[in-house]
């Protein structure tokens, strides 16, 4: 099969589009045919060597979202079958711990991640165990699919599992121009929030309104503690969706109500922030950690976008071949949405 190798870790001149042997399957193992990928960040930390504390071998496949066809099941393989439309499940779990029969696989006590310990979906072909694949709706495109688990799951967990956006309430949505920010700007406007999005241009302010955000703040040109109390009139949000972490986060923590909630998911921008622990009290703020999204989940973010209720923001499609210039788009940041392949 053709996949995009890694011998070493590094730039983006590391990724090589190569011909390696197709996976062989165990008995609980189930092949399928990648049809579009979805790029994330998280796959340029295992590119670069600091995805934590997951190591892989090399040569290594990388890639943890992607959206094919089973065309191969093991020996005891039943609950699925040649033909389906399906997707990895990214956040690879046991289906046996308590985290597990919990609901809550997505943070499985022996936890896992396609594409860093195993072989993901850069390529034509992935491996996965049958406890570990989410089907999508007939009507769904691979590519829409593959823009989804990641981007909209993760929106969804935040937005309406921990935030639970109740209408009129002022939502605060940081990186309104990355994957998961484009869907949480639409899934808070369809909860009825009022929706103040920031980034770092004018133009991707001008397309999270379209997306339904009321307001913009470029925290290139005003903190956003300020440009929430300039909106909200001195009120702050009730809400922060939060995927930045350093200045940002404090700054949201800041901009926040009493009694506000925080959700967050991400902190690219800085892991290791001070917090103000009085203003945390006194002010009753709520802040909620998320993960990705358990697997009965997924389904329903996926059902959710086959229904045309949110639509994931496509950035750019590459084809497979051209995984390192998909990378190198990520890292200008100059993009608004999700960056996807076909193979
Ligand atoms: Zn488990």
């Amino acid at each position: 099969m053709k996949a995009i190798v890694i011998n070493k870790h590094g730039g983006p001149e590391v990724l090589s589009y190569e011909e390696v042997e197709t996976p062989v399957l165990g008995p609980r193992d189930v092949l399928i045919n990648i049809k579009a990928i979805g790029v994330n960040h998280f796959d340029l930390d295992v590119r670069n060597g600091i995805s934590g504390h997951l190591d892989s071998q090399m040569p290594h496949v990388l890639g943890v979202e992607g959206a094919g066809i089973i065309t191969e099941v093991g020996s005891a393989v039943t609950a699925f079958k040649p033909g389906e439309r399906v997707m990895p499940y990214l956040t690879t779990s046991c289906g046996h711990c308590y985290r597990c029969l919990s609901g809550h696989d997505n943070i499985c006590m022996h936890f896992d991640k396609l594409g860093v310990t195993h072989w993901g979906t850069y390529a034509e072909y992935v491996r996965v165990t049958d406890d570990n694949i989410v089907r999508m709706p007939d009507e769904l495109s691979f590519i829409d699919a593959a823009a989804t688990q990641v981007a909209v799951a993760t929106a969804w967990e935040l937005v309406v599992v921990h935030a639970n956006v109740q209408p009129g309430e002022a939502v605060l949505i940081n990186a309104a121009g990355s994957g998961v920010g484009t869907a949480a700007v639409q899934l808070a406007a369809n909860a009825g929030g009022m929706v103040i999005s920031t980034a770092g241009s004018d133009e991707k302010l001008a397309r999270a309104k379209e997306l339904g955000s009321s307001y913009g703040i470029n925290y290139n040109k005003e903190s956003i503690e300020e440009g929430v109390m300039r909106v909200t009139g001195g009120r702050g949000v009730e809400v922060c969706i939060e995927m930045v972490g350093g200045n940002v986060l404090q700054e949201s923590i800041r901009a926040l109500n009493h009694n506000g909630r925080l959700a967050t998911c991400g902190a690219h921008a800085g892991e290791h922030v001070e917090i103000d622990i009085i203003e945390i009290f006194r002010k009753q703020i709520h802040i909620s950690g998320n993960h990705f999204s358990p697997k009965i989940n997924n389904e329903k973010a996926l059902r959710l976008v086959a229904s045309g209720k949110v639509k994931p923001v496509i950035a750019k499609n590459f084809h497979l071949s051209q995984m390192s210039e998909a990378h190198k788009l990520i890292e200008s940041r100059n993009f608004f949405g999700k960056v996807v392949l076909e193979t």
